[in-house]
């Protein structure tokens, strides 16, 4: 079976959370499965294989579980992005609108040298708007964006259009 089908088959959708109107991807599911989450790890490497990255940015919360393990099997530095106050030394921030309102994600300013071949990972890829907010906060430091991966994409949403000005290299596991 291809992977695709396998995460389809155990991503669970929750109706109305976290609020009405919205079908969250559940991945929790595929963690119970340890065989399943070293096949996802390692298509990743092999999909992201032809591009030179030195360092992996996982965004909170859900960011970090795979961004962490991929990091880790590629043998370079996993750099958190958290909501603004949760990073206990000193930070960059980056505020960006939201629907209604706006947010803040925060990056320690050690946490990269300039000139660092980033990788930006999530759980998911909706609007767009939390990775390209993560992108410049990553260059803001002097990173250099290299492509994006994540586990779904919502096509429907386009996000990925918004992500060409930083990087054509969008790796995703499942589409929807
Ligand atoms: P966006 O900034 O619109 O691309 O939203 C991406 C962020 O929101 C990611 O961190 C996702 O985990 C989360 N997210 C947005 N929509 C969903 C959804 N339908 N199911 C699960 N997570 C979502």
């Amino acid at each position: 079976m291809k992977i695709e089908d396998k995460l389809k088959a155990v991503i669970r959708d929750v109706l109305d959370f976290p609020k009405p109107g919205i079908v969250f991807k559940d991945i929790t599911p595929i963690l119970k499965d340890s065989v399943l989450c070293r096949e996802v790890v390692e298509t990743f490497v092999e999909r992201l294989s032809p591009f030179e990255i030195e360092a992996v940015a996982g965004i909170e919360s859900r960011g970090f579980l795979f961004g962490m393990m991929l990091a880790n099997k590629l043998d370079i530095p996993f750099i958190p992005i958290r909501k603004q106050g949760k990073l206990p030394y000193k930070t960059v921030s980056h505020s960006y609108d939201l629907e209604y309102g706006s947010a803040t994600i925060e990056v320690h300013e050690d946490a990269l040298a300039p000139g660092t071949k980033v990788l930006v990972h999530d759980d998911l890829l909706a609007t767009g708007g939390t990775v390209v907010a993560t992108s410049n906060l990553i260059k803001s430091l002097g990173g250099e964006v290299v492509g994006y991966s994540f586990l779904i994409s919502l096509d429907f949403l386009n996000g990925r259009s918004r992500l060409k000005s930083f990087s054509e290299e969008v790796v995703s596991l499942v589409s929807y």
